[in-house]
C-alpha cells in the first residue's frame, strides 16, 4: 500500500495542525471548564472548509478526499476533542448524509449552508430506548395533510442546543422495526420542537450534548430523506462512513496524551533521575507509541478504500477506534487515552488534568489507583516469599523477627 501523502493532502494537514496550534488549542481549558459551545472556533473552521471536507465543491465543500478529512480530524482532535466532536458530527453524519442522500432542493437548503457551518445540524438517532438497540425508535411520525406530526423524543443528541435544524429518524410504521423507520429533516424553529439543557459531561464538555422532544411537530414531506422505510438503512451507513473521523480522533487524542506522558515522564524525577530513565516507564512510553501508531494504520488506509462520499468503508475505522478509545475503560469518557499513560502521570491526583495538558482539559488522571508501584512489592514478595513488613523485619526491622533468606536490595 502507498503511504505517501499528495500535496493536497499534506496541506490540508498543515492547515488544520497550524489552525489547531493558533486557534483551537489556547481556547480548550477555558472551554472545557465553561462548557461554551465553541461557535467562533467552528465557524472559523467553516470558513476554511474544515467542516466539509469531503463535500463536492458545488455543494460548497473542499472535495478532498477520506485521507484528507482523516489527517485534519486528528490534528484538531489533538487540541480539542469537544471541537472535534462537533466537526466529526457536521462532517459526517450531516455533510455526507445529504449528499448521499438529500434531494436537490435538500442539499440546497440544508447541506450548502451546512458545509460553512452558517446553519448547524444535529443528528437526531438516539433515543431512551433506543442506543445501541437503535431500531426500537419510539417517536412517532404520522401523515396528516401533506406533513408529519412527529412526537418524541431523543437523548445525546450532539449540537442539540444550537441546530439550525436536525436529521430526526422516526417510526412512520409501527407494524415494521427496521424497515418501519424514516429519516426527516426537522427545522428547530418548527411548533413543537424543543431542546434540553446541555448535559453535564466529565469530558468533550463544550460539545452541546441534549435532549430533544417532539410534541405534535408538524415537518411538511417534502422534508423526508429518500423513501418512507429507508431510515435505519440511511442511519447505519452514516454511522459506519463516519466511523473512520471518530477512529482518527481517538488517535488524536491519544497522540496528545502520549506527547504529554513523554514530556512529563522526562520532567519528574524519583530515586534521584527523571522517571523516563526508568525501564518500566521506557516500556510504557513504547507500547504506547507502538498501539497509536497501529491504531493510525486502520482508519487511513481505510481513508484510501473509501474516496469520498457515498463509498462506505470497511470496518477498519472501528477497529482504530476500538485500539485507541476501547482500551479497557476508555470509551465516550475520551479523557483517557489508554491504561499506559495513565500510570506514566502515576503522580499526578485523581480527576485532575494532566500536567502539560492544561490546554488539552480532556486528558485527565484516572480514577483509579496506581499500578506499577503495587507490583513492586508483589514482585518482592514473590522472589523472597515475604511481604513488605517481612521485608523490614528482614531487614533488621525491630518489630519482626528476621528472615530466614535475608534481605534483598534489589527488590527495595
Ligand atoms: C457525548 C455523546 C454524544 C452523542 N451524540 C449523539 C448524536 O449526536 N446523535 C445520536 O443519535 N446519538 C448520540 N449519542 C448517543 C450514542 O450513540 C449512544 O450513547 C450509543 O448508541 C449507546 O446507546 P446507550 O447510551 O443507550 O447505551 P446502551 O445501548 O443502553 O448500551 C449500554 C451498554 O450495554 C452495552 N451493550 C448494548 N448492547 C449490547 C449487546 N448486544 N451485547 C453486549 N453489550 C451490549 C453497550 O456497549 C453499553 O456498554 C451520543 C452519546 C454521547 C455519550
Amino acid at each position: 500500500m502507498d503511504f505517501e501523502l499528495t500535496e493536497e493532502q499534506k496541506m490540508i494537514r498543515d492547515m488544520a495542525r497550524d489552525f489547531a496550534t493558533e486557534v483551537v488549542a489556547p481556547r480548550a481549558a477555558e472551554i472545557d471548564q465553561t462548557e461554551e459551545y465553541p461557535m467562533d472556533t467552528l465557524r472559523q473552521m467553516g470558513e476554511l472548509g474544515l467542516m466539509a471536507i469531503d463535500v463536492p465543491q458545488e455543494y460548497g465543500g473542499i472535495g478532498a478526499d477520506a485521507v484528507s478529512y482523516v489527517l485534519a480530524m486528528e490534528e484538531i482532535n489533538k487540541a480539542c476533542a469537544a471541537t472535534g466532536t462537533v466537526m466529526s458530527v457536521n462532517n459526517s453524519l450531516i455533510c455526507h448524509a445529504l449528499v448521499e442522500w438529500g434531494s436537490d432542493r435538500q442539499k440546497e437548503s440544508y447541506l450548502r449552508p451546512a458545509t460553512s457551518f452558517e446553519k448547524i445540524g444535529a443528528y437526531a438517532l438516539s433515543e431512551p430506548e433506543a442506543g445501541t438497540d437503535a431500531a426500537n425508535q419510539k417517536t412517532l411520525a404520522v401523515i396528516e395533510d401533506a406533513h408529519y406530526v412527529v412526537s418524541g423524543s431523543k437523548n445525546f443528541i450532539t449540537n442539540g442546543s444550537v441546530a439550525d435544524f436536525v436529521i430526526l429518524f422516526c417510526r412512520t410504521d409501527p407494524e415494521e422495526r427496521h424497515k418501519g423507520i424514516s429519516c426527516l429533516l426537522v427545522d428547530s424553529d418548527s411548533e413543537g420542537f424543543s431542546a434540553g439543557k446541555p448535559e453535564d459531561k466529565l469530558g468533550i464538555r463544550a460539545s452541546s450534548t441534549t435532549t430533544l422532544s417532539l410534541d405534535n411537530c408538524r415537518v411538511p414531506v417534502e422534508n423526508r430523506m429518500s423513501e418512507e422505510g429507508d431510515g435505519f438503512t440511511i442511519a447505519m451507513s452514516i454511522l459506519d462512513t463516519g466511523r473512520i473521523g471518530i477512529a482518527a480522533q481517538a488517535v488524536g487524542i491519544a497522540q496528545a496524551a502520549f506527547e504529554a506522558s513523554v514530556a512529563y515522564a522526562k520532567e519528574r524525577q524519583t530515586f534521584g533521575k527523571p522517571i523516563a530513565q526508568h525501564q518500566a516507564i521506557q516500556f510504557m512510553v513504547a507500547d504506547m507509541a507502538t498501539r497509536i501508531e497501529a491504531a493510525r494504520l486502520l482508519p487511513y488506509p481505510q481513508g484510501r478504500t473509501a474516496e469520498g462520499p457515498g463509498q462506505t468503508p470497511q470496518p477498519g475505522g472501528f477497529h482504530g477506534q476500538a485500539l485507541c478509545l476501547g482500551d479497557r475503560r476508555l470509551g465516550y469518557r475520551q479523557g483517557h487515552s489508554g491504561p499506559r499513560r495513565v500510570r506514566v502521570h502515576e503522580g499526578v491526583p485523581r480527576g485532575a488534568v494532566l500536567p502539560g495538558c492544561e490546554d488539552h482539559p480532556d486528558l485527565r488522571r484516572d480514577e483509579r489507583g496506581p499500578t506499577d508501584g503495587r507490583r513492586r512489592p508483589s514482585a518482592r514478595q514473590e522472589v523472597t516469599g515475604f511481604s513488605l513488613p517481612l521485608q523490614h523485619a528482614a531487614a533488621g526491622h525491630p518489630t519482626y523477627p528476621r528472615s530466614p533468606i535475608g534481605d534483598c536490595p534489589n527488590l527495595s
